[in-house]
């Protein structure tokens, strides 16, 4: 049986592995990233306390020795369902049984100005990019050092949305705040550094427990973080960000942690498609309508008793999804009369770290809640778990305990010429007005949304910018 697997992110990598080397079927994984990426600490590689490369793990290592696996790195265009084929930059490939892990992207919801100007972390050059653009901003500072007004929008940093993601970042920037940047950058006063956090609903961490999501936001407070609830960014303008109560806060960095969409390559009848971009499946994950396609991950929608609308996008999910699917399917190419397997899917908690010695841990079966430091030791034992590969385990923990010892961190680097977007780099009248950036982008009509190229520099002027509110919803929670 030929499977093809799109997509090596938490599910499709599982998926993969528990297929490898096994009769009956051969795999072939197609990923546009030749490595596997570790989502849940990209805000680590942003705020410069890991390397990329730490929290990525190569394809072809994970199966070197594979009989049965076939990698190719290209981005699926289409699907011919019809044909059993997908469409690649590389060709088109055939299958038996087609599975979609594609995962998911930003979701911007239709704000194109906050499309063009803020920085997502969806994946590892998006981390990095943020982690160049933070230090650029405070080299670009030292310019205008002299002149408080025009150094305002470079000693503030707006993120938004306040869940897991908006959270775990507005504390590691406010500890680089506090322990780092006055060290590095002598010349600027930090103590006027200024980090907003801005959530829609009522609560950081809303989909954790309320003493999480109260503990969160105590901690935020030591850091000295500004958390704005109730409110949304309306609009912003390359320096200077619009909130839904009228009031503006000056900056040049809009960090944007608030919405996912899933990521659908074209040919995916669009009535298959719900709430977030996501493919309605059955219990089996196969997608409605279809004997030999299949949905998993963060791309799946799949209504249980329990999950109505849906699973969380979490990583838990994926990697139990991509694991049952493997089980029933080779059940199936083997010709067993065994019945196949429902998903259920078995909630074990959810954790979050908002810094050093600062974590908050909720269990729900026995109901537990746990916060301060044993929540951060259990946070960074349990990532250190998960994370792919011994080599990367061994560094990521030599680094945290560097940090933890040191209060410091040596991956403050700049590397030029990586087509990586700087707005910080030019003063604002050498910038081109966002019409002209918009016309830059590329609609991907098979997403329905449109792609910044690299290294395009922008500014809008609001007037000339249709303006979508934008909603606060949180990113995917931590869980364990
Ligand atoms: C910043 C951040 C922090 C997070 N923290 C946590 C956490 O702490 N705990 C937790 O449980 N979850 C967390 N999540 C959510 C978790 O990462 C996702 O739920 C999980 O990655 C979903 O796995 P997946 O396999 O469905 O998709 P992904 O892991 O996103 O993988 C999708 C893969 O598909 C590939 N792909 C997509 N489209 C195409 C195409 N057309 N052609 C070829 N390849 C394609 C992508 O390159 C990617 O490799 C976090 C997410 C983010 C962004």
């Amino acid at each position: 049986m030929k499977i093809v697997i799109i997509g090596s992110g938490f599910a499709g990598l599982k998926l993969a592995r528990k297929l490898n080397n096994k009769p009956n079927v051969e795999v072939l994984l197609i990923d546009k990233y030749n490595y596997h990426q570790f989502q849940p600490l990209f805000y680590q590689v942003a705020t410069s306390s890991l390397d990329a490369s730490n929290i990525s793990f190569p394809l072809r290592k994970a199966f070197q020795h594979s009989k049965n696996v076939r990698i190719r790195l290209t981005t699926v265009t289409d699907i011919d369902t019809t044909n059993n084929c997908v469409k690649t930059d590389i060709g088109d490939f055939d299958y038996d049984v087609l599975v979609l892990a594609t995962g998911a992207d930003t979701n911007f919801f239709g704000n194109k100005q906050m499309q063009a100007l803020a920085y997502p972390m969806k994946s590892t050059v998006e981390a990095l990019r943020l982690r160049h653009h933070l230090i650029q901003n405070f080299e670009d500072a030292l310019r205008v050092k002299n002149n408080s007004e025009e150094l305002k929008p470079y000693m503030s940093i707006v993120i938004v949305g306040g869940g897991p993601t908006g959270v775990e970042l507005s504390g590691a920037i406010a500890e680089m705040r506090n322990k780092i940047l006055p060290k590095d950058y002598p010349e600027l006063d930090f103590s006027t550094m200024k980090i907003y956090l801005v959530e829609g609903s009522p609560k950081t961490l809303g989909v954790m427990s309320e003493k999480s999501s109260e503990q969160s936001c105590k901690y935020l407070h030591e850091l000295g973080v500004t958390v704005i609830n109730n409110t949304v960014v309306k609009e912003f303008d390359g320096y200077k960000v619009t909130l839904s109560t009228g009031e503006t806060i000056e900056t040049k960095t809009v960090i944007w942690a608030a919405g996912v969409k899933g990521n659908i390559p074209g040919g995916i009848d669009p009535t298959l498609v719900v709430r977030g971009n996501r493919i309605k499946v059955d219990r089996y994950n196969k997608i409605l309508g279809f004997n030999n396609v299949y949905a998993i991950g963060d791309v799946a929608s799949m209504e249980t008793p329990k999950y109505p609308t849906g699973h969380p996008q979490l990583a838990n999910v994926a990697i139990t999804q991509g694991k049952l699917l493997a089980k029933n399917l080779l059940k199936i190419s083997s010709g067993s009369r065994e019945p196949l397997e429902e998903y259920e899917y078995h909630d074990k908690g959810s954790l979050a770290t908002v810094g050093r010695n600062r974590a908050v841990v909720d269990i729900p079966h026995p109901k537990i809640h746990i916060g301060g430091f044993l929540a951060w030791v259990f946070w960074m034992s349990l990532h250190l778990f998960l994370i792919v590969g011994v080599k990367n385990r061994v560094q990521i923990f030599i680094n945290w305990m560097y940090k933890y010892f040191t209060f410091d961190q040596n991956l403050r680097l700049i590397f030029r010429g990586l087509g990586i977007t700087d707005n910080a780099q030019l003063p604002q009248h050498q910038l081109p007005t966002v019409q002209q950036h918009l016309q830059t982008l590329i609609p991907d009509e098979k997403a329905g949304v449109p792609v910044t190229q690299s290294n395009q520099v922008v500014t809008p002027s609001p007037a000339q910018v249709p303006t979508q509110p934008a909603s606060a919803t949180s990113v995917a929670k931590v869980v364990v």
